[in-house]
């Protein structure tokens, strides 16, 4: 297993409770260092992604899953519910829409007239809401810890790069070379997130889609102000842009947090404007999927950069869903880098997307919600890696 993510590790003890030795290589010192340990920490619900998608099943089964192993191993979780707010009447129709997807999922969703919206948020400005009952919080380092503690026994390395891949000369299996020794196993599963596609290429696959590094960054609200929310609160989605929109989620700490947005990141895992990788820009700059996107989301990605540069604009646009949240209010806090999957014709990969070969499995786009789903996706890989090598 390459990748000490949540889908890595999850993967790996779907893979122990089989009866298979694992090797975990996490290149980090520590694990979830990346997605997994930089997100809203939100268990979703299910209703945004398309019906009979994988997303779409493996949310609303890991909604369950997730909060049911994070009661079983002590790991802090609390499922609050959350209201979609429509803030003008030209946005209703995309909530009715979302009531809909919801239902098509089995998600429970209700829509909501002003009055109940503001029983659960009286500070939120609404025309209509849906109320959505399973959405929660959870501590998804947390439950990356309990993993790691259920695979005590099995050979988890820490501080690991995977740095070359290659079939192993006898007996079908691959060889894995790191900065401290080589590894030989029957299959290798790649969950390396931001790096994904390079560790498919380096096990000598052409992944079927590339990474392109979508940052996501966070304010949160100052303490004497946090009592602007009591719990989550999400805008209608544009279905033309692939993220949800900047929202506000209380936390299991009572902290708020407002984000994230969505701005290309200059490196895979630059989490500041001043993190630069020339190799990285390069990259992004060589594949032709970036310029069709650029040209397609060209307003988008500029009113973008520059709500990133100005926390007034951050304000603004949560001021239509809060309107008293003011400039003041907001304190820099903790960005995240998504691994974004795209083809080259610019499009963003929607779905999961696993690519296999024999003795190889790769996981190459597991964006939101794919921590809340990890448990499902985790089942489906192990499955898929059985498979490779039978
Ligand atoms: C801003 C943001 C907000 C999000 N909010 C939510 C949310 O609220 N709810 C939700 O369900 N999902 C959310 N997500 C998505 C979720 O965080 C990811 O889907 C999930 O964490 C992916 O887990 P992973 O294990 O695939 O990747 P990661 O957590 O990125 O793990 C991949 C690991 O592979 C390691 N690695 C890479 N290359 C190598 C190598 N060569 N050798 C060894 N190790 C390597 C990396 O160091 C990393 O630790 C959010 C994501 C972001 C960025």
């Amino acid at each position: 297993m390459i990748g000490g993510g949540i889908v890595g590790l999850a993967t790996a003890r779907a893979l122990a409770r089989r009866g298979h030795d694992v090797v975990v290589l996490e290149k980090e010192p520590r694990w979830a260092a990346h997605q997994t340990g930089h997100n809203s920490n939100v268990v979703h619900a299910g209703l945004y992604y398309k019906p009979g998608s994988l997303k779409a099943r493996m949310s609303v089964a890991g909604n369950a899953s997730i909060v049911a192993y994070a009661r079983e191993h002590g790991v802090p979780v609390d499922v609050c519910g959350k209201l979609v707010v429509a803030t003008s009447p030209d946005e209703v129709p995309r909530l009715d829409a979302l009531a809909a997807r919801a239902e098509a999922n089995g998600v429970p969703a209700r829509r909501i007239g002003v009055d109940e919206a503001r029983e659960h948020e009286p500070e939120v400005a609404a025309v209509a809401a849906l109320r959505v009952e399973s959405t929660g919080v959870i501590d998804f380092p947390a439950v990356c810890a309990a993993l790691v503690r259920e695979l005590n026994g099995h050979d988890l390395r820490l501080h690991t790069p995977a740095l070359a891949i290659r079939r192993a000369l006898s007996g079908g299996g691959v060889e894995v070379a790191t900065t401290r020794g080589v590894i030989r196993a029957d299959a290798l599963v790649n969950c390396a997130g931001l790096h994904s596609d390079r560790v498919a290429r380096l096990a000598g696959i052409t992944p079927s889609a590339t990474i392109v590094p979508f940052r996501g960054e966070y304010y949160e609200l100052r303490h004497d102000r946090r009592h602007l929310v009591r719990g989550l609160i999400y805008p209608v989605p544009d279905p033309a842009l692939p993220f949800l929109g900047v929202h506000l989620t209380r936390m299991l700490d009572g902290s708020v947090h407002a984000g994230p947005n969505a701005v290309l990141a200059l490196r895979r895992e630059g989490y500041r404007w001043r993190d630069i990788s020339p190799t990285d820009l390069a990259d992004v700059a060589r594949f032709p999927g970036t310029w069709h996107l650029a040209r397609r989301f060209a307003r988008t990605g500029a009113a973008e950069v520059l709500r990133s540069l100005s926390r007034k604009r951050f304000a603004t646009s949560l001021s239509r869903l809060v309107p008293a949240i003011r400039e003041d209010d907001l304190v820099r806090a903790q960005a995240g880098v998504r691994a974004q999957a795209m083809l080259p014709d610019g499009s963003l990969v929607d779905d999961f997307l696993i690519d296999t070969a024999p003795r190889q499995v790769h996981v190459l786009n597991a964006p939101s919600p794919a921590a809340t789903s990890a448990l499902e996706i985790a089942e489906h890989v192990a499955t898929k890696t059985e498979q490779s090598w039978t």
